[in-house]
């Protein structure tokens, strides 16, 4: 039995078990060790019974004065009631369905109780009460008692058993990731004490050691797995472009560039020039034309005979990268293909023999692109757009299919520059801040719920005139179900409420991929009037033709992801709207909206939301496209992330340390990190 071995080699957790573990993603030992409680409870505190306040558990010892009675009171249900007191104060405790427990409760002994008060005062009540007795260790009482998040047929009382036989079977045997000198220099407990302090506190103080040394942990095996994925991508040198003329790609384009976008074309074309292959991050507000500046880099990759891969987050943004750009290229001559999950199998065979061969220069595809079977001849540069969307990982899988390819990954999410060091480390960034002439803003308000009827009188008004309609709902982060069915239900209420005569869409993350393109597919062909959604429209959709956005809830979302989401909209020629809706009273939530209704600059939005909220929103939400950390969290350990990327990267310059008989350990455990990632590490 090592680390890895599967759950089942625990004595006592068989098949079936080993089933609902795998609903919370558990599988191997590490699994379960790695399977961090998601609070504590405080029951180290022992509280007089006149204490005790009303809805808040506590424990408390006290002796049974009136010995339990089970009645019955209908079929399949038993009450059991008895009384116990202490020197401040007696009180009732009942049992419900527990005949057999409560009569473990013998008359004259005293026991440690943990619960919660119900009732009315003066008639307070105890209900199923845990207890124990104080002549034992505290198993439920009298400790820093962990809770998990917990699924279908799994207590929290079973998962912490499960979890202390796991501890059992290997804290011994837990190889310690981290040097030595790391752990001294840094003030870290030893990786033994981390573990059991996570799921065991002894004390608060062992919880924040323990916490401490596993968020470093995280935090150091991320930025090394960061740094060999670069390392790889950098040590080999990038050949460098003779020819970087850009004349007759300009005389191809529709459109004269912004000054900003001749400027980031410049500084690519400059790294393209090098022989360090280039890393570099385009940011630039929704709308800026990030595409033409990949586009430049394609035809620059391209003339220089070198194979350049653009890979977009979903089906639907590479039909439209395709469509724009292979009309460009078609003029200059230079032949693209899209592959995608549903591109037919002759045509996918084609494409990837085109592509190992050379004779396709350059393709636009989806994480179809990643595959194993995906070659190409020379891939000299590798593009990624939406870049939050994707893996760090993934970005290095398909640079991985070039010799030190040249990077370039599109963000429309302003990141704060300190963060974005850290996580991607030595990139360069150029900004589009300039958007292409003639762009109008898109009018924003900010209302309440009695502005409802003239607003969907405005709906009505915009589906009459030929345009389209986006309402957007929250996604509830903590529970995806609520968040589906509140659009579920709005989608329902305004086909059949509201709206009759007009086509309702619906499109949320359960949707499988297929149903989504299908859902986006209707709204872009007009088929639909009104498309009711969550934030799965956030990014990059383009439908020239929707005119207002309607977001539900405005409240509950960051001013940034409002502000893509606005982005979705005054994409045409013709004037567009957004109406925000809440109810929130509160002065600073209502503050931050109306900065929304002030400004379209989402580069000022991004500052002011980052003033207001801290960094968290930028790598707060899943869509990062970085690896799901268990114990850290980008927002609030920002200072223990500086310190661990000091070691991590102290520690791999040393070479002693790649041959250190731990170092395949780590390497195994960098794999877990970025495991969803779909890729290997070696
Ligand atoms: P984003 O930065 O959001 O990805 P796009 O690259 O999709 O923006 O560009 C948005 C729209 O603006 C596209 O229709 C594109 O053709 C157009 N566009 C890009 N650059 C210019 C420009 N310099 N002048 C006019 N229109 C432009
Ligand atoms: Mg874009």
């Amino acid at each position: 039995m090592d680390l890895f071995s599967p759950v089942t080699a625990l004595a006592g957790i068989g098949p079936s078990r080993a089933k609902q573990l795998a609903g919370l993603g558990i599988e191997s030992i590490y699994d379960l060790i790695a399977y961090f409680p998601r609070t504590y409870e405080d029951r180290t505190r022992l509280v007089a019974i006149s204490q005790l306040e009303p809805e808040q558990p506590a424990c408390f010892e006290a002796m049974v004065i009136r010995a339990p009675q089970t009645s019955h009171i209908r079929k399949g249900l038993s009450l059991t009631k008895l009384t116990v007191a202490d020197e401040t104060a007696k009180l009732n405790l009942v049992y419900f369905n527990q005949p057999y427990t409560a009569e473990q409760l013998r008359y004259g002994e005293s026991y440690i109780f943990y619960g919660a008060l119900t009732g009315d005062y003066a008639r307070y009540q105890m209900q199923n009460p845990s207890f124990e007795s104080p002549n034992q260790p505290g198993v439920v009482t009298r400790r820093i008692m962990p809770v998990y998040s917990l699924t279908a047929g799994i207590s929290n009382k079973l998962l912490s058993r499960c979890v202390h036989q796991a501890l059992d079977a290997c804290l011994d045997t837990l190889p310690d990731l981290l040097p030595q000198w790391v752990q001294a220099q840094y003030g870290l407990c030893s990786v033994r004490e981390a573990y059991a302090g996570i799921h065991e506190p002894a004390s608060f103080e062992c919880l924040e050691a323990a916490r401490k040394r596993l968020i470093f942990e995280e935090f150091f095996l991320f930025s090394a797995g960061l740094q060999l994925l670069r390392s790889r991508r950098t040590q080999a040198a990038a050949e460098p472009c003779g020819d970087l003329e850009l004349t007759p790609f300009y005389a191809a384009l529709p459109f004269s560039l912004t000054g900003a976008q001749q400027r980031a074309i410049g500084e690519i074309a400059a790294d393209l020039g090098g022989s360090t292959p280039m890393n570099r991050l385009l940011q630039g507000d929704v709308g800026s034309g990030k595409t033409m500046v990949a586009a430049a880099a394609v035809y620059l990759a391209v003339k220089n005979h070198r194979q350049a891969a653009f890979m977009a987050p979903t089906e639907i943004l590479a039909g439209q990268h395709f469509q724009s750009l292979s009309r460009l290229f078609a003029a200059l001559d230079l032949p693209c293909a899209l592959l995608t999950g549903s591109t037919p199998a002759a045509e996918k065979r084609r494409i990837k023999e085109g592509l190992a061969d050379g004779s396709i220069p350059f393709v636009v595809g989806t994480h179809a692109l990643l595959t194993g079977d995906v070659a190409f001849r020379n891939l000299g540069l590798v593009i990624a757009d939406e870049q939050h969307r994707f893996g760090v990982a993934q970005r290095a899988t398909l640079a991985g299919k070039g010799r030190s390819p040249h990077l370039l990954v599109m963000s429309a999410t302003p990141i704060p520059r300190t963060l974005a060091l850290i996580v991607y480390g030595d990139l360069n960034v150029s900004v589009l801040d300039e958007l292409p002439p003639g762009r109008q803003t898109v009018d924003t308000f900010l209302v309440g719920e009695s502005m409802r009827p003239r607003i969907n009188a405005f709906i009505r008004k915009q589906a009459q005139a030929g345009h389209q309609v986006y309402v957007v709902c929250p996604a509830v982060e903590e529970s995806e179900t609520e968040s589906l069915k509140s659009a579920e239900v709005w989608a329902d209420a305004l086909q059949r409420a509201v709206f009759p005569e007009l086509r309702v869409g619906l499109l949320h993350g359960k949707l499988r991929p297929a149903e989504k393109e299908q859902v986006m597919g209707a709204f872009a062909r007009h088929d639909l009037d009104l498309l009711v959604a969550t934030t799965v429209i956030e990014v990059g959709v383009d439908v020239p033709n929707a005119t207002l956005m309607v977001i539900e809830n405005a409240d509950r979302f960051g001013l940034s992801q409002l502000h893509q989401l606005r982005g979705r909209v005054g994409r045409g020629k013709d004037k567009s709207y957004c109406v925000l809706f809440t109810d929130n009273r509160n002065p600073d939530t209502l503050a931050r909206l109306k900065a929304l209704c002030k400004t379209n600059d989402g580069f000022q939005i991004a500052e002011e939301d980052m003033a207001l909220r801290g960094p968290g929103d930028f790598f707060g939400s899943r869509q990062h496209g970085l690896p799901q950390f268990k114990a850290a969290s980008l927002t609030q350990d920002v200072g223990l992330l500086k310190q661990a990327r000091e070691a991590a990267e102290t520690a791999l310059a040393d070479p002693d340390y790649v041959r250190d008989p731990s170092f395949p350990a780590l390497q195994a455990r960098i794999q877990v990190l970025f495991r969803d990632a779909e890729t290997t590490l070696n």
